[in-house]
């Protein structure tokens, strides 16, 4: 039987296609198979083993065939050491706030993260556990370092951010961090690795939801959590094992098909992307946009910096109208979808109204509300078409 071991040496897309496959032992197949199962056959005498190891196979909340098959292929993809494939983006996220925070501590988090990271760190665990927690706008460096105090044990930041599109220096703050004596998590859902890899640039820990990008298709729930193995462990056990944040089988296997043309969908994401960014920025209707891959973006020469090949497929915009008229320019669009969710094969826009409780979080020309817009695989001109004819409509054109 052939090995490939595609290992660390080769390009990307090489990874993203070959890394966790491998020939199947029992039929030969070149593509491991679905392994719809919740236990596996214990040895002779089993009493020596610890029910809530995650080595080997045992019970599929302790770890499962195409959990590993995933895990390998996402580690390649970011050159970690180890990863953990959860349930969700969210149970990565809740996962590695449980394992590394305690009464006590003290975490630094960006003011603009996804709505769950706020609700946990900002909320739940201060009321629930104790953590005493700083929101700051880290798209300035200089707020992560003035908010840091002796026990502060973790800074997790978003960068691009979610919804706003902002833009965080990942290697400053990680630097802050490390000597602050803390860890630096980084939610890295909207790059996804063919864009950013946060690992290189001094992360500690990196947060994906696969539920985009990195699946892809719109039909799978699944998160991830990359670095060094001992933290990887510790996540493994406690957010796998113990509180029960385990993958299903068939989404690990969904994700893993979709993973594999990843590079190819970020390089069209990226492109069309900027291309709609640019469109945007010209008609006289639009208030803003937001996008790192803009001169106009003021993180552009940071986000330039950290994420190559591109600047992703997500975009902030607002129109010069009202509450009303921004919901009426979204029921005229025919090619973009009026759904949450990003990083899908189509075009998803939601509107983010002034109303929205975090919204005094976020930078003042987003206060009148605006669009978190997710530019999909459809042909760049239909879309663009789609935006222009959706303004006409409005009467804004
Ligand atoms: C969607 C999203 C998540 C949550 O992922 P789920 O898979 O929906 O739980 C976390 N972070 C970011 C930046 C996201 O966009």
């Amino acid at each position: 039987m052939s090995v490939k071991n595609i290992g660390a040496g080769f390009g990307f897309a090489t990874r993203a296609v070959h890394g966790g496959n491998e020939t199947d032992s029992e039929t030969g197949a070149i593509r491991r198979p679905l392994t719809m199962a919740n236990s596996y056959e214990l040895p002779y005498d089993a009493t020596d083993l610890n029910w809530s190891s995650a080595e080997g196979n045992v019970y599929t909340r302790n770890g499962g065939a195409n959990q590993r098959y995933l895990q390998e292929k996402l580690a390649l993809l970011h050159s970690a050491e180890d990863c953990v494939a959860l349930a969700s983006g969210v149970a990565a996220l809740s996962g590695t706030f449980f394992s590394l925070l305690r009464t006590g501590g003290h975490v630094v988090v960006s003011n603009v993260t996804y709505i769950a990271a706020y609700r946990l760190l900002g909320e739940l665990f201060p009321e629930k556990f104790g953590v005493q927690t700083t929101l700051v706008d880290a798209t300035d460096p200089a707020n992560v370092a003035a908010a840091m105090r002796p026990n502060t044990r973790l800074v997790h930041i978003e960068t691009p951010s979610n919804p706003t599109v902002g833009i965080c220096d990942i290697r400053a703050i990680a630097d802050i961090a490390h000597a602050g004596g803390a860890l630096l998590s980084l939610d890295n859902t909207f790059a996804s690795p063919y864009n950013q890899l946060p690992l290189a640039l001094g992360a500690d820990l990196v947060i994906e939801s696969l539920t985009k990008y990195i699946n892809g298709h719109g039909d799978a729930l699944g998160g991830a959590v990359l670095g060094p193995k001992p933290l990887i462990d510790q996540i493994r056990s406690e957010a796998m094992v113990n509180l029960g944040g385990a993958i299903s089988p068939f989404n690990a296997w969904l994700i893993m098909r979709g993973a594999v043309t990843l590079p190819l969908r970020m390089r069209q994401h990226n492109e069309s992307a900027q291309a709609v960014a640019e469109f945007l920025e010209q008609q006289p209707a639009v208030r803003f946009v937001s996008y790192p891959g803009l001169a106009s973006h003021a993180g552009h020469a940071v986000a330039a910096s950290q994420m190559a090949p591109g600047f992703g497929g997500v975009m902030a915009f607002a129109l010069h109208a009202d509450h009303e008229g921004h919901n009426r320019f979204v029921s005229y669009l025919r090619v973009i979808t009026n759904a949450v969710s990003l990083g899908h094969d189509e075009s998803l826009i939601v509107f983010i109204g002034a109303d929205d409780e975090r919204m005094h979080l976020y930078p003042p020309q987003y206060h009148g509300g605006f669009y978190r817009f997710s530019v999909g695989l459809e042909d760049a001109a239909d879309i663009i078409a789609d935006l222009a004819q959706a303004l006409e409509k409005t009467g804004l054109a």
